[in-house]
């Protein structure tokens, strides 16, 4: 089960350490195939490094360049972030393409560079309020997903996260209306057909994760992660705090029986 905590601008350096340091106490009961993503801002990356340090945690980055190096002002290597010992980055989140205008094509040219560097993208994708009730859903998915991944190859140490956040559901920016698990269900099985059109059912096995993103909290999760095609989730305001965070990783990983639980990745 893959956690990733996406703090966006929210927390300054020194909260970001302690909320590390406070999920590093915690991490060592988590059981094994559970994997946890502290994403900070680019300012606390190696403070945050430096505090999950031999811990099991793993650190992501919100977004990267795609050049590792040259004349590009203010913007942020993706080898450097190798350097601090990220594993993921974010990628495509909607609040960059919403208040960076940031285009599918330039998501595109990130996420190889991301992959060139050893990085494990976690590419963002999902419809707007409008776009889900214009019934665009299944067209805004497949446009974001096939832009994304257009010419990329996915070699046998390549992994990818794509993360199905509908942007009407995201706490911050959103309705206040809850995706049900029905629909997350029925998104990352058009996400799978896409992924299998693309690469074949085998990449998708091998390579390729989908996780949730939206509202997630401990009371919901559970109706998400049972869910047979999700393998995790995208978690922002309730990874904010240390206790509530662990809450939902720990619901997640005891759901109270109702649904199965087989990420066999069935081809579909
Ligand atoms: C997000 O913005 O990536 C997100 C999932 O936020 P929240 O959990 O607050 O809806």
């Amino acid at each position: 089960m893959l956690a990733i905590a996406n703090w966006k601008m929210k927390l300054d350096v020194l909260q970001s350490v302690a909320l590390a340091q406070a999920m590093v106490k915690s991490a060592r009961h988590l059981p094994q195939g559970t994997e946890v993503v502290l994403c900070p801002t680019f300012l606390s990356l190696a403070h945050v490094a430096a505090a999950v340090k031999g811990s099991t945690l793993r650190l992501g980055a919100q977004d990267c360049f795609w050049e590792t190096q040259g004349a590009f002002t203010g913007e942020v290597s993706p080898a450097d972030l190798r350097q601090l010992d990220c594993q993921y980055v974010i990628l495509g989140h909607s609040e960059r393409r919403e208040h960076m205008q940031e285009t599918d094509g330039q998501v595109h040219r990130k996420l190889e560079a991301a992959l060139r560097t050893g990085l494990t993208p976690v590419l963002c994708i999902g419809e707007n309020y409008q776009e889900r009730s214009g019934s665009q859903k299944d067209y805004v998915l497949i446009r974001q997903l096939q832009a994304a991944l257009q010419g990329v190859t996915l070699g046998p140490d390549d992994r990818l996260v794509v993360a199905y956040e509908p942007v009407w559901a995201i706490s911050t920016g959103g309705t206040g209306i809850e995706a049900t698990p029905d629909e997350v269900q029925y998104a990352s099985e058009v996400i799978r057909h896409i992924i299998i059109d693309l690469y074949g059912a085998a990449v998708l096995q091998r390579s390729v994760q989908i996780v949730y993103g939206g509202s997630v909290n401990p009371s919901n999760v559970a109706s998400f992660t049972q869910l047979p095609t999700l393998h995790g989730v995208l978690v922002g305001s309730a990874s904010l705090d240390a206790a509530t965070f662990l809450a939902v990783i720990s619901a997640a990983l005891n759901p109270m029986p109702s649904r199965t639980t087989d990420r066999s990745n069935t081809v579909i």
